[in-house]
């Protein structure tokens, strides 16, 4: 078996990985990024993003014209509930901020690999971690063709998404509080051809379907169900349970909805479970960043956003541990933790309400009638302002007073 020594290896080649490689490889580093799909292809993943990300992905070096391509205006997210209360969430666009987007994924993340080659990192797609011990700086990886490579690394990064073998190697690894939920994607030919449109988030029994427009005049298709759907999972399949899903919603006025029924044009692939929770992100010599540092749902935004700032705070993390900081791992977690606790609090209220259609529907009603609370909560779920503003409680008297 060959052994190769690498300053710092970073395992995945998602949105995460990518932009962690392309800041570190712009600051002189040494970084070798494996991911495991030798090209891309659709996989469970989200498409939906607040300008916050937009933003992020400027930060990262990408252009109007870049970002034209890979990304469609969604004016507005119009939520749905089940008992026909409907309100849309704008990120500040109403307000002349730039409107929420719907990402092209097999454009997304090929441009960033493309970003992350271009800055001089060591890109290899088709090649797998097989097993990672993170205390020793030891990766087994996998190559095209089957060749086994041990890689010895100062710095070991799990970009690895969900079901990370750093995570899981690093024993931080724990199931989700919100219990075992699937995410299923998909994408469909859209019926309205319109360069910018809404997208809609539907909730349904123990569940919700998100509906986010995309370049190339399709939408995307994303479907979270709880734990009272996975008998008839198992027994139907999952095909077939979100293809009946999609089928029953409803037009809005301005949408017919043909796309209902068009036919998908990638595989309905599933994330089981959908969530990733870690007791720590970092170790002496390891970190996760993106879906690998903790993932709770994405009905609140989390997800591309957090991936890209993750590998932000990663980036100045590692640069200090190189120049000899011992403590700069420790401080991304800090770091972590500063930037999205709040974010996770208001989360897991939101997660409180959807569990409870009754009190979600109260919630819901009070944020069609009162726009100042509705555009506070908006900017909190897209992480354009801090989210301890959703927890003032003089906000929430002003949104959930009778
Ligand atoms: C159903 C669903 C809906 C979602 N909706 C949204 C949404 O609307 N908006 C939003 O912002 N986010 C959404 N998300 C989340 C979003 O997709 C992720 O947050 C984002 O892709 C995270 O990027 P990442 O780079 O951390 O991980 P990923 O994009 O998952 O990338 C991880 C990479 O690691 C590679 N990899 C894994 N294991 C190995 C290994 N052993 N060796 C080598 N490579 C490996 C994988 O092949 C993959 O390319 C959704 C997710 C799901 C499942």
């Amino acid at each position: 078996m060959t052994v190769e020594g690498v300053e710092i290896t970073i395992i995945g080649g998602g949105p995460s990985g990518s932009a962690l490689a392309a800041r570190l490889a712009r600051a002189g580093r040494e970084v070798v990024l494996v991911e495991r799909m030798p090209t891309w292809r659709w996989r469970a993943g989200g498409v939906f993003a607040s300008p916050a990300a937009v933003a992020a992905l400027r930060r990262l070096g990408l252009d109007g014209p870049s970002l034209g391509r890979i990304a469609r205006p969604i004016p507005a997210m119009r939520v749905e509930t089940r008992a026909g209360t409907t309100f849309r969430l704008t990120y500040g666009a109403d307000a002349g901020g730039e409107p929420a987007v719907g990402f092209d994924r097999s454009q997304l993340d090929p441009l960033l690999l493309d970003l992350a080659r271009a800055a001089g990192a060591d890109v290899r797609p088709g090649w797998t971690a097989l097993g990672v011990d993170p205390g020793a700086g030891r990766i087994e990886v996998r190559g095209p063709g089957g060749t086994e490579v041990t890689v010895k690394a100062r710095v070991i990064v799990g970009a690895d998404g969900l079901r990370s073998i750093v995570a899981r190697s690093a024993g931080v690894s724990r199931a989700s509080r919100l219990g075992p939920r699937l995410g299923l994607t998909y994408h469909l030919p859209d019926s309205d051809q319109a360069p910018a449109r809404d997208a809609r988030m539907r909730l349904i029994d123990d569940g919700y379907v998100g509906i986010a427009p995309v370049p190339g005049g399709r939408v995307n298709i994303g479907i979270v169900l709880g734990r009272s759907w996975q008998a008839r999972v198992a027994l139907d399949g999952a095909t077939s349970i979100a293809e009946s899903i999609v089928h029953e919603i409803p037009p809005t006025a301005g949408d017919r909805a043909a796309w209902r029924d068009g036919r998908p044009s990638d595989a309905i692939v599933g994330a089981w479970p959908l969530a990733q929770r870690v007791t720590r992100r970092a170790g002496a010599r390891w970190l996760l960043v993106g879906d690998a540092a903790g993932f709770l749902d994405p009905f609140t935004g989390e997800g591309i956003h957090r991936a890209l700032v993750s590998a932000e705070l990663a980036a100045a993390a590692i640069g200090a541990f190189t120049r000899g900081n011992r403590q700069a791992f420790g401080a991304y977690e800090r770091s972590m933790q500063r930037r999205f606790l709040a974010k996770d609090l208001v989360s897991w209220i939101v997660q409180g309400f959807l569990a409870r259609p009754a009190a979600f529907e109260y919630a819901a009603r009070r944020l069609a009638a009162r726009p100042g609370p509705r555009s506070t909560m908006s900017l909190v779920m897209g992480d354009l302002v801090g989210a301890g503003r959703a927890l003032d409680p003089r906000y929430l008297a002003a949104l959930l007073a009778p």
